[in-house]
């Protein structure tokens, strides 16, 4: 939404948008019976036109037609934009066509369709007349089945009069509603282009960064920037992104994040605009678990009170919190209470009046979760701010990742057949078969996919084994794994289509039994296995595995494991979102561009340096010792001993990375049984630390200065990012090793990927994530312009020419021998 001038606004709304501000009422609409979103939904609005274009009697068939119309009020002109499904000529009528894709069984959707799809259809009715000159039309209102195709179609006749007559009603009717809010857009437009930076000074980098980002802004361009701690990033990107929002160069902004630690700092640097005279309405979302007022009936939106009659009582909730500017758990929930309505849906209603949505990473790019009424529409223009991007490729596989848990599948067998737990179905066979198909349908493939687990113990020759058990097709060569991982590029003939039909079981079960208490576990199954299927269907490519591997717990997983999110990542985020991706570790630029699927030529690079002095900073790379595995043994001895010469040169706190628990326990045990003076306070992390003991953990870096304190970590893990030990509570960083991840059969068939996508795969899949780590365990030191402290690294690959190449070059490495070096250049240091 933008504002133009002083007196006329300018507002642009999507179609869907339009119908649904104003058509909504009742209760939230179901989520199996509501629609299909994303992928899914494309590919059967895909398959639909095909069959459309196959149709003999269809002439002229154009789809996702474009298409816009204004209406123009005495303040207001609103731009209503829109792609039209298709519109065709049967015989000598022009044809609408709306489709919407469902899911479950169709005898469940409205009878004579939603009337908010009927609104949409006739706003691209009206907007198909002026682009065709016709006077009347028919509009087909088409829903099709994302599982089976079934298509029903319902058809009404309209002519250019009433359509023109309800779209001036409609977008009449919406001026008036967003009369108040419009007035807040054009005070907020005069406040932030009038206010000032919200502190005195700039730091250094500071300016640098908000110039790229504006550029970024006014171009709707893309930028990539390396910006250490302490330039102060947060600020410095939503900054310029509020001054471009306030020049109606963009509509909204999305701050998306990768912890709940960086949403409250995003929040914090708003708060700090606010007080400098921004005007920023802004929400934080949160995830539907944690706002749920009824999580016991998981969504049951008949019975859920929160859901029934939403839309008759959401207005007077969303006015409520118009007059908030910073919108969060805390005063949504209170609101949400009083109106009773969903607190989750509440949040994304009003999110489409927020200025700035501060979010996860998954609302933009998770399929599952991905915010269609923001992403899925041309309306809005739009600024992504990706802050730790750098976490972004690793998140990005998951999201584009399905597993499905042996132990569920036997769960839901037994909830189905146990006597006392199973739906109650007493004198009603019907009801009775759809129980048991399901039952037998789940423990059947349980007990192939058992048969495919337990044949991977089994020795080669004893013939057939893993994935060929599924389809013969399969080869030895086609797979790689262990007795307990199995992986293959190819996915089995029927598997799809066999779990397609326990899904369809499981559905038949989920919609007689609505009311059965025990039905949990059996949706979330069902909803693993829909985006198991949604996944394979639409995703699965060389970019994917298939496999099956045991957890440490036991229990088997099968997954459709994304190797490489790029490709649908960037197919998430449409042309024309302006992106700032940045993090104070996005190096090398060569891992970072091809896994976000960033065209080198397209995107504007920065690097800044620490805006910290130097001098402030000794980093030493010791290469006496070799952290391979082989070598671990024998060098632990002479490793344990740097680590104590390090430590021992001035009394304070030490934070020691190892390369894994398993190192950290020879490392223990090697300390433990060698004389370390008594008076130093060692401390180990322990594998599964909970939160509150790793805030112990931290805690202990709060006392300083009258002894040493160590504490050992592993690389990678819960201390690697979000510890902020400013000033004495740390003076070193020891990291042993090159930060590796281990050696595992799906790296390595990643690395494979990569060796065959770019022709460096061990780079990819173990140099590039490994030494990411290294900088993000280095990082921990040095978080304000007056810490000072040593960054030790141990492991003799450093003096390699591709490692050095991988030292930041601000870090200016001394490379040390043994332990009387590494005294030497640590006493002058602090010395100094
Ligand atoms: S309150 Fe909870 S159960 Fe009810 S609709 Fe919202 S998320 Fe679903």
């Amino acid at each position: 939404m933008a504002c133009t001038s002083e007196s006329t606004v300018q507002l642009n709304i999507s179609v869907r948008g339009l119908a649904e501000a104003q058509s909504r009422s009742g209760g939230l609409a179901g989520t199996y019976y509501g629609g299909v979103d994303g992928l899914a939904g494309i590919r059967t609005h895909q398959r639909y036109f095909e069959m459309l274009a196959a149709d003999e009697r269809v002439s002229q068939l154009a789809t996702e037609q474009s298409l816009s119309e204004s209406y123009i009020s005495e303040d207001t002109r609103l731009l209503v934009k829109g792609r039209a499904d298709a519109w065709f000529y049967s015989g000598d009528d022009l044809v609408l066509a709306e489709v919407k894709s469902f899911r479950g069984d169709a005898a469940r959707l409205p009878r004579g369709g939603e009337a908010v799809h009927w609104d949409q259809a006739k706003l691209y009715a009206y907007m198909l007349l002026i682009l065709t000159g016709n006077e009347k039309l028919v509009i087909e209102l088409t829903y099709v089945s994302a599982e089976t195709d079934e298509t029903i179609i319902l058809k009404k006749d309209a002519d250019f009069a009433s359509l023109e007559s309800f779209f001036h009603t409609t977008c009449r009717s919406f001026v008036e509603s967003t009369r108040s809010l419009r007035r807040y857009l054009a005070a907020r437009n005069d406040a932030n282009k009038a206010a000032a930076f919200a502190y005195d000074s700039l730091r250094k980098g500071q300016k640098a960064l908000m110039r790229r980002v504006m550029d970024s802004m006014l171009s709707t361009g893309i930028l990539l920037a390396n910006a250490p701690t302490g330039i102060g990033k947060t600020i410095a990107t939503l900054y310029p992104a509020l001054k471009a929002q306030a020049n109606g160069k963009i509509d909204r902004i999305f701050y998306l994040t990768h912890t709940t630690s960086t949403r409250l700092v995003a929040a914090d640097a708003l708060a700090d605009l606010r007080a400098a005279g921004f005007l920023v309405r802004a929400i934080t979302l949160y995830a539907k678990e944690s706002l749920c007022l009824e999580p016991d009936l998981f969504c049951d939106l008949k019975r859920c009170p929160y859901a029934v009659e939403y839309y008759d009582r959401v207005p007077e909730a969303l006015s409520a919190l118009y007059r908030l500017q910073a919108i969060n758990p805390d005063n949504l929930l209170p609101v949400a209470k009083k109106h009773r309505v969903c607190p989750f849906e509440l949040s994304l209603d009003v999110s489409m009046w927020c200025d700035i949505i501060i979010a996860d990473y998954n609302y933009c790019f998770d399929p599952r979760v991905r915010l269609q009424r923001h992403f899925g529409d041309e309306h809005e223009v739009m600024a992504l701010l990706v802050d730790e991007a750098h976490n972004l490729p690793a998140r990005a596989r998951e999201m584009y990742s399905a597993r499905i848990r042996f132990s569920d599948l036997t769960n839901v067998y037994t909830l189905l057949k146990s006597n006392e737990q199973a739906p109650p179905c007493e004198g009603q066979p019907s009801l009775q078969a759809i129980v048991d198909i399901a039952a037998e349908q789940l423990i059947a493939w349980h007990n192939r996919l058992a048969a495919v687990a337990a044949s991977l113990a089994e020795p080669a020759e004893s013939g057939p084994r893993g994935f060929t058990l599924l389809d013969p097709q399969i080869t030895a060569s086609d797979m790689a794994g262990t007795e307990t991982f199995v992986a293959t590029r190819r996915l089995p003939d029927h598997l799809l289509h066999v779990l397609s039909r326990v899904y369809r079981a499981l559905g038949l079960v989920v919609e007689s039994f609505p009311d059965w208490e025990h039905k949990m576990p059996l949706l979330h199954l069902w909803f693993d296995l829909a985006f198991f299927l949604r996944i394979g269907l639409t995703q699965f490519n060389d970019t994917y595995l298939l496999t099956l591997n045991r957890e440490n717990g036991g229990d088997w997983l099968l997954s459709l494991q994304c190797l490489d999110a790029s490709e649908p990542m960037c197919r998430s985020v449409a042309d024309g979102i302006a992106r700032v991706y940045f993090s104070a570790t996005l190096s090398p630029l060569t891992f970072f561009l091809p896994q976000l699927s960033l065209p080198q030529d397209d995107v504007e690079t920065l690097m800044l340096p620490s805006p910290f002095a130097g001098k402030n900073r000794l980093v030493l790379a010791s290469d006496v010792c070799s952290i391979r595995y082989k070598d671990r043994q024998e060098s632990l001895p002479l490793v344990t001993e740097l680590i104590r010469t390090a430590v021992s040169r001035r009394t304070g706190n030490y934070l020691v990375f190892a390369p894994s628990f398993a190192y950290l326990k020879m490392l223990r045990a090697r300390i433990e049984s060698s004389s370390w003076p008594a008076d130093w306070d060692l401390m180990f992390q322990t594998p599964g630390m909970s939160n509150p003991a790793r805030a112990g953990f931290l805690n202990r870096f709060n006392t300083y200065g009258a002894k040493t304190l160590v504490a050992f970590a592993v690389i990678g893990s819960l201390f690697n990012e979000g510890v902020d030990l400013t000033g004495s509570r740390l003076i070193g960083v020891v990291v042993v090793g090159t930060g590796l991840p281990g050696i595992s059969p799906e790296r390595t068939l990643m690395g494979e990927y990569y060796q065959h996508r770019l022709g460096d795969g061990f780079r990819f899949a173990y140099v590039y994530p490994g030494f990411n780590r290294v900088l993000q365990a280095a990082g921990r030191l040095i978080r304000s312009e007056t810490d000072r402290g040593f960054i030790l690294l141990i492991d003799d690959r450093y003096k390699r020419d591709d490692y050095r190449q991988l030292l930041p070059e601000e870090w200016q490495t001394r490379h040390v021998g043994g332990a009387a070096d590494i005294a030497a250049h640590i006493d002058e240091f602090w010395a100094d």
